[in-house]
């Protein structure tokens, strides 16, 4: 959630989210009490009605991840279902919710908790027994081809291939997450998975809904992000984050124009990066709280300076074309100013494009203004070259 990215062009998963949308009103619109055999008909009829008449059977025979929640859902009293209807298609609408800051299913009264609860077990299923397993047939879409794992993970990625926030800036080359590395492709196969921005556990609902599914990185979303929740959890870090104001998101509210990355010496005279806010106010301080806490930005990028893996990064600009100057190159002040004037701008012009340009460009910058820090570098680049 540090880079902007794009949503998916994937007409079958939309189809599928609409598919999950009928089946939650058919359980939650009305109190159905009769034996399964009376009830199949109807909820084959709903579909039909509503243009899929493929998707009623495909559910039915689903006993398990379907039929079994659905019918709990079925036997609960009307009034107890209704506001858990009203806020789930609310939240289907998460740039709105994001502009009122609160999502609508975490705030239903009380005697609403069991109609959730099967509500939010037939969507999740939907996205673990169904879409992470076999897919969705095409039929059942009404689609020309069918929904499985590997075409959403290829739209998601495919997506990044495009110029983004609208056209303002290129396609993306890097993790949206960290700007390391993108998720890894071989063989024509795509090998991680998506991260559930809002998780799954905790958040059913939106378990299929195509703004919460989020391409990140294997070290992002299995290492750093895992379950976490960036509203939600109770940890010190996140201590102000309260609400949608208080966070930061992959595709509704980007961090990369809100917070600066910058290097810096700390007590012991030692460079590290550091990540602040553009303004320092109250809910810029949360957003970063929360960005760090999710993917610990901060630390990784200040791991990779501290460990040396952005100074041979930049190190491998400023010998660039070195070998044809070789004999007659000084390796002083000037030279090095220069370059680093010339390694700021091509670090600028590609970020997003290459991984670790974001934490390099800060180190480059720093070293321009840092004259001891020159000399350091100078001293071991001689000894190096030497
Ligand atoms: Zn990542």
């Amino acid at each position: 959630m540090y880079h902007p990215i794009n949503l998916p062009d994937c007409p079958q998963l939309e189809r599928f989210n609409e598919l999950i949308r009928l089946l939650l009103a058919f359980g939650l619109e009305q109190t159905l009490n009769q034996p399964e055999a009376e009830i199949e008909p109807l909820f084959r009829q709903y579909f039909t009605e509503n243009g899929f008449p493929q998707a009623g059977p495909w559910f039915w025979g689903k006993p398990v991840a379907i039929r079994r929640p659905l019918l709990a859902l079925l036997a609960l009293p009307a009034a107890e279902k209704q506001p858990v209807l009203v806020a789930f298609v609310a939240d289907l609408d998460l740039a709105g919710r994001f502009e009122d800051g609160r999502l609508q299913t975490r705030n239903l009264p009380p005697d609403c908790a069991n109609a959730l609860s099967h509500a939010g077990e037939i969507v999740q299923n939907c996205y673990t027994r169904i879409l992470a397993v076999d897919g969705v047939p095409a039929d059942v879409l009404g689609a020309i081809a069918p929904l499985d794992r590997q075409t959403v993970l290829r739209a998601y990625l495919d997506a990044q291939n495009r110029p983004r926030d609208e056209g303002r800036l290129p396609e993306l080359k890097v993790c949206s997450g960290c700007d390391g590395r993108p998720p890894s492709v071989s063989d024509d196969k795509i090998h991680e998975d998506l991260d559930h921005f809002f998780p799954k556990s905790r958040y059913p609902l939106l378990a299929v809904h195509p703004l919460n599914l989020t391409p990140f990185c294997k070290d992002c979303n299995q290492s750093f992000k895992r379950s976490k929740d960036a509203i939600g959890d109770s940890d010190t870090q996140v201590a102000d984050v309260h609400c949608l104001d208080d966070i930061f998101h992959p595709y509704l509210r980007p961090a990369q124009p809100e917070v600066a990355v910058s290097v810096a010496r700390d007590a012991n005279d030692e460079p590290h990066v550091v990540v602040q806010p553009r303004h320092n106010d109250r809910q810029q301080l949360a957003r970063l709280q929360s960005l760090l806490y999710t993917l610990d930005v901060n630390g990784r990028w200040d791991g990779d300076l501290i460990e040396e893996r952005l100074r041979p990064k930049l190190e491998m600009l400023l010998f660039y074309g070195y070998q044809a100057e070789r004999g007659n190159l000084q390796l002083d002040e000037v030279w090095l100013q220069e370059g680093l004037e010339t390694a700021v701008a091509t670090l600028n012009r590609f970020i997003g494009r290459e991984p670790g340009n974001v934490a390099t460009l800060a180190y480059a910058r720093w070293l321009v203004g840092d004259e001891r820090g020159q000399q350091d570098w100078l001293a071991v680049a001689t000894a190096v070259m030497r």
